[in-house]
């Protein structure tokens, strides 16, 4: 066993050993564990500015080290952040259609990593520059059109932390359901707990339309579940230091809290906010906008697609306040996008070409058991009907295409003989048919996009 020595004494910060965990002796000098510590954080930050990387992945595991995939990642640069036209092409890769909407991303979150940057500098620099402040967005759209993927394709472009919350389990503090705070755990639990890391995060916030505020409930009892939790998540989203609790749940007073500022996480709130066109149609007074013409359409669920996105588009603060968010709460989501449903060609793009397109998944699948696996242009034609139908956008795919696929995942594995197999229209169709759900046929469904 070690003897103690009181008299010896770390040789770099002159700790003696009864002040340190473990003392290392070297040819007349000593090291503590808390020197060698800051030594190996040192060369770390070293080669992730000179590699990118860390010596935990250049030379293996050396030592615990309480992080993970954002580690030491440095604060970004403007340098660093790619340009509004990278991120547009990054996001084409991912999701079909949704131009507007991309080109409106791409400038907010290119400058939301500016003003991180920006900040930074300035924090070291001086204190009476421009302070530029962030711009949350608000996507408005139906439901399955691609919110949450433009939402967690940005984040993994950027490698930044990336939760989803919904904003229906949340309520305002001392009700039952989830503290706003618990929004930021998850943020920080992506983060493997880096706190700085989480600070540039990215958070998505679903349904936020439900927590809208009913009008009626207003003089009679306290609205739990709309304008109180528009009120508590106000403070994160505009910038405050949260204190979250890291065991998740209810706060309590006693308990240790892990501190947060959401000065600059960006916040990404989406809905589908039904009824939302019906409001601003009523400003204009009925027929005052000009449609473009839907008479060739004679599918009554595309034309209302069609009309909606088009009223949509003259869209104002007001009519969010009268759908029921309270003005402050808009004003903190100053970039506001329209999402278009999405039509049968969308669909079909959406099973052929993205990344993780369905029929990608299913084809690489299949080739793990050497079987090449192939979708006429007419299958896809009729799954992408078939799904319009159900009527929520391209969440509708997986369901269809799962359903479809199962007897041929079933046997073609077994079928030593089956080295390749096509998916043809009437096969599609003969699956709608036994599901009771007949697939439109593609001259009743309109096809220009609103
Ligand atoms: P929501 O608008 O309700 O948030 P999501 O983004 O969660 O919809 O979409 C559900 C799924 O549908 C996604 O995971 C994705 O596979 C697919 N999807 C939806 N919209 C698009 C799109 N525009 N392009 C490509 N895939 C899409």
């Amino acid at each position: 066993m070690a003897k103690f020595d009181a008299h010896l004494k770390c040789s770099f910060c002159g700790k003696s050993q009864n002040q340190v965990r473990k003392l290392i002796a070297g040819p007349g000098v000593y090291i503590c564990d808390e020197c060698i510590d800051l030594c190996n954080e040192i060369l770390d930050e070293e080669l992730i500015y000179t590699h990118g990387r860390s010596r935990q992945n250049v030379e293996g595991p050396r030592r615990p080290i309480p992080s993970g995939r954002y580690s030491r990642k440095p604060a970004p640069t403007v340098a660093s952040v790619p340009k509004p036209q990278e991120i547009r092409a990054f996001l084409d890769k991912q999701v079909v259609g949704q131009e507007a909407t991309k080109k409106i991303l791409s400038v907010a979150v290119y400058n939301h990593y500016k003003r991180l940057a920006w900040h930074n500098n300035q924090r070291k620099a001086d204190f009476t520059s421009t302070k530029l402040y962030k711009s949350n967005i608000l996507l408005i759209g139906p439901t399955g059109c691609g919110k949450t993927l433009l939402a967690q394709t940005l984040a993994e472009l950027l490698d930044v932390p990336f939760a989803v919350a919904d904003a229906t389990a949340l309520t305002e503090a001392g009700y039952v359901g989830e503290d706003v705070e618990n929004i930021l755990l998850r943020l920080l639990q992506e983060a493997d707990m880096d706190v700085d890391q989480a600070q540039r995060g990215i958070i998505y916030v679903d349904e936020i339309d439900k927590i809208a505020r009913k009008s009626e409930n207003l003089s009679i009892t306290r609205d739990v579940s709309g304008e109180g939790v528009q009120q508590a998540l106000l403070k994160i989203l505009e910038g405050t230091v949260a204190n979250v609790p890291p065991q998740g749940g209810r706060k309590h007073p006693y308990q240790e809290c892990i501190q947060v500022d959401t000065s600059q996480i960006l916040f990404i709130c989406g809905g589908a906010f039904v009824g939302l066109e019906d409001i601003v149609r009523h400003r204009f007074g009925r027929n005052a906008i000009g449609f473009i013409s839907t008479d060739n359409c004679r599918h009554e669920h595309a034309r209302h697609d069609i009309q909606a996105a088009q009223v949509l588009r003259h869209l104002e603060p007001d009519d969010l306040v009268r759908y029921g968010l309270i003005p402050e709460f808009i004003g903190r989501m100053p970039v506001i996008a329209v999402l278009d449903s999405l039509d049968t060609r969308a669909l079909e793009s959406i099973l052929t070409e993205p990344r993780d397109a369905l029929v990608k998944q299913f084809r690489t699948l299949l080739s793990m058991d050497n079987i090449r696996l192939e979708f006429e242009p007419g299958a896809v034609k009729a799954i992408a009907l078939e799904a319009y139908r159900r009527k929520t956008g391209a969440r509708a795919l997986r369901g269809v295409v799962e359903e479809l696929m199962l007897d041929l995942m079933y046997d073609l594995p077994s079928q030593k003989s089956i080295r390749s197999f096509t998916v043809t229209r009437q096969l599609v169709e003969k699956h709608a048919a036994s599901t009771k759900i007949l697939p439109l046929p593609s001259n009743e469904h309109c096809q220009e996009s609103a």
